[in-house]
């Protein structure tokens, strides 16, 4: 039952994620997002047999059925790691004995969101404002969830719900300072989300991911380059769209329940065995 519910999930989150590829793709050009896919080289209507995720990119060797046009490698990557995204939300919830129905729910929609955000910026290197703002709405809903008012005013749940304002403060003023060289204010925006929905610790861990994630990333880069495996023309000046390495850390630190810092210790003190 376990690795048959797995699969499901696993499907169901490559047949989102080709969603969220049209999704990504139509933002901001006045194209609904209901009608039927069509063929981006020569904008024939693409046979349903041809839009399964993942298996219909392999049969048909990258290239469209009508034109024989190269598909990107975008979309079957996005089914995919959608489908990965999914099951690691399912897995964190599946051992626990009770969890409301509406907390997996979030974070399977607040994941939907992201995915869209990494592909908008990777191509565009901008975030679209209504994106970061929904994600932090519903994060703010998240986290006020079954609270009462008073606990979130209180210490420690004060701090959790001060995470995301500090860090796009932090994000603001290395913005100011470096005139939008070092950071972008779109990563600020996006991190006010993240500290809503993963609290003080876990949101300081995501932002250290990231950093780390982009750091190795960036090695990478280069060592191709000096191999001439990679031929961009990226350097340590270059603007690198942020979102997808802070997105990788909110992953990461919400898959691991991260406290790389220790700060829970600090916090909320000793862990009561
Ligand atoms: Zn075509």
């Amino acid at each position: 039952m376990f690795y048959y519910l797995s699969a499901v999930i696993f499907v169901v989150g490559t047949i989102i994620g080709s969603f969220l590829n049209v999704v990504a793709l139509r933002i901001n050009t006045g194209k609904g997002l209901m009608g039927r896919s069509f063929c981006m080289s020569c904008g024939k209507t693409i046979k349903s047999y041809d839009l399964f995720p993942i298996l219909s990119f392999l049969s048909l060797g990258g290239k469209s059925r009508c034109c024989k046009t190269k598909i990107s490698w975008q979309y079957p990557l996005v089914e995919f790691i959608t489908g990965l995204i999914f099951l690691s939300v399912f897995l964190k919830f599946y051992s626990l004995a009770y969890v409301p129905v509406l907390v997996p729910t979030f974070w399977y929609l607040a994941f939907c969101i992201l995915i869209v955000i990494t592909i908008y910026d990777v191509r565009h290197q901008i975030i679209p404002d209504f994106l970061s703002y929904t994600f932090a709405f519903l994060s703010v809903l998240y986290f006020v969830g079954d609270k009462s008012l008073t606990s979130i005013f209180s210490y420690p749940e004060i701090l959790n719900f001060l995470a995301g304002p500090i860090i796009f403060a932090v994000f603001s003023l290395v913005w100011f300072v470096s005139k939008g060289r070092w950071i972008g204010f779109g990563d600020g925006k996006l991190a006010l989300g993240m500290g809503f929905a993963l609290g003080f610790s876990e949101a300081l861990s995501a932002i250290a991911f990231a950093f780390w994630i982009g750091a190795i990333w960036s090695i990478f880069i280069l060592l191709f380059q000096k191999l001439g495996i990679a031929k961009s023309k990226f350097n340590f000046k270059s603007a690198v769209p942020f979102a997808p390495f802070m997105i990788a850390g909110f992953l990461l630190a919400f898959i691991l329940s991260a406290d790389v810092f220790s700060l829970n210790m600090l916090i909320f003190g000793p862990a009561p065995f």
